[in-house]
């Protein structure tokens, strides 16, 4: 498994960070930087992705057989959900406090399709079981952090190898729970009192390879060469395990008391849940071909679940960041996903002085949105002797 044992990289943890919006202490701008950097990277990504199905379609169209129409309906639905998804970005930046945060966007929530909510929703899932962790081992000092990845031979039906290794890790987990309730049939996976796993899909020119990456958190080591022995007995076809302790990393973070040092094991988290589906690996055709194969009735596949307890841990929905509550002052920015050049800045809005609020600037972009025009730039302008403020069109103020 070698990728499992990539080295720790400081642009990843850079990423990783901006990406979850942590509170990590680096030069507030710099890091909102970077993140815009990404999206825009993930968001051409999708583009690409739509630009693919439309084609797709458009070959479907030409056919012009009952089937051909068919298949075209699917493609130009996923291609038209990807290419609306997250045009524009709004931005919160509370200029007092020096931070910036995701305020709203308006995504696809095609995970398995679209990069750029792939990549939202891994980094959320892997901020919120990192928390129950660390809640987790402040109650039970005893356990330890590991992690865990178990796969099965290639081949090439995705959908043949991808149940023979769900079936197989329910073997697995079968006999932990026969081994919690009679005492017997003790197997390695016995020492994990909680296990959050997610499924990985991967083929590199040698068919499919789906695996299974998962954080657990032991009360003794695991004996690698014994769980090996046990995985081929279930599977049959492949002994390849791999087992590695999560070490945390002590990171700078910002609290009402100022600085203070805490441990953080992210990095575990954001391998388990990074992603389904090895975007940059696979061609567009392979994207979808995994697409169709799990989710074949449009509801996919849970490729991933939590055992014992990292039960019940509520990954939020909204794709935003959690804003700040209090009534600190803050400067709206828009960005604008542009072809093949990432976002720029549409607009900018000082929140205590204009007369946009968040509402009905919500209510603007939903239209602009919809209506494909071009967002104008707005500007406030004070009338400097009624100290009145009116909103007038950049190209129009001079
Ligand atoms: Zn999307």
């Amino acid at each position: 498994m070698k990728d499992n044992k990539k080295p720790r990289n400081d642009e990843l943890l850079a990423e990783q960070a901006s990406e979850q919006g942590l509170d990590i202490t680096v030069d507030s701008n710099a890091k909102h930087r970077a993140r815009i950097t990404r999206f825009g990277h993930l968001r051409q990504q999708s583009k690409e992705m739509s630009n693919w199905l439309y084609v797709q379609n458009d070959e479907c169209v030409a056919l012009d057989t009952p089937m051909g129409h068919v298949m075209s309906i699917r493609f130009s639905h996923y291609a038209d959900k990807l290419a609306s998804c997250a045009n524009f970005l709004l931005f919160r930046h509370y200029y007092t406090l020096d931070k910036y945060k995701l305020a709203g966007l308006r995504t696809c929530k095609k995970h398995m399709l679209c990069p750029f909510c792939s990549a939202i929703r891994a980094s959320k899932q892997a901020t919120a079981y990192h928390e129950k962790m660390l809640v987790i081992l402040k109650e039970n000092p005893n356990l330890k952090p590991v992690f865990m990845t178990l796969t099965v031979k290639n081949g090439d039906d995705l959908k043949e190898r991808f149940n023979h290794l769900k079936n197989s890790f329910k073997t697995l987990q079968t006999a932990r729970r026969k081994w919690l309730k009679r005492g017997n049939g003790h197997n390695e996976l016995c020492k994990a009192h909680g296990i959050v796993f997610a499924y990985e899909i991967t083929n590199k020119g040698k068919g499919w390879h789906p695996h299974l990456h998962m954080v657990m958190l032991v009360d003794d080591w695991i004996d690698v060469d014994k769980l090996s022995d046990e995985w081929k007995a279930i599977t049959g076809d492949s002994h390849v395990v791999d087992v590695r302790r999560v070490r945390p990393t002590k990171i700078d973070v910002d609290t009402a008391q100022g600085k203070e040092q805490k441990e953080d094991y992210s990095d575990g988290f954001m391998e388990v849940f990074k992603y389904a589906m090895k975007f940059t690996e696979l061609t567009h055709y392979q994207i979808w071909i995994a697409h169709e194969t799990l989710s074949p009735t449009g509801r996919l596949t849970r490729l991933q679940g939590s055992i014992g307890l990292f039960r019940g841990v509520q990954v939020p929905d909204a794709m935003t960041d959690d804003l700040i509550t209090d009534n600190a002052p803050f400067m709206l920015i828009l960005y604008k996903f542009m072809k093949g050049a990432g976002y720029s800045v549409q607009f900018m809005q000082d929140m205590p002085l204009g007369e946009v609020s968040t509402e009905n600037l919500g209510a603007a972009l939903t239209e602009y949105n919809s209506s494909g025009e071009v967002l104008p730039s707005y500007i406030i302008v004070t009338d400097p002797d009624t100290g009145e403020t009116s909103k007038v069109l950049e190209a129009d103020h001079v």
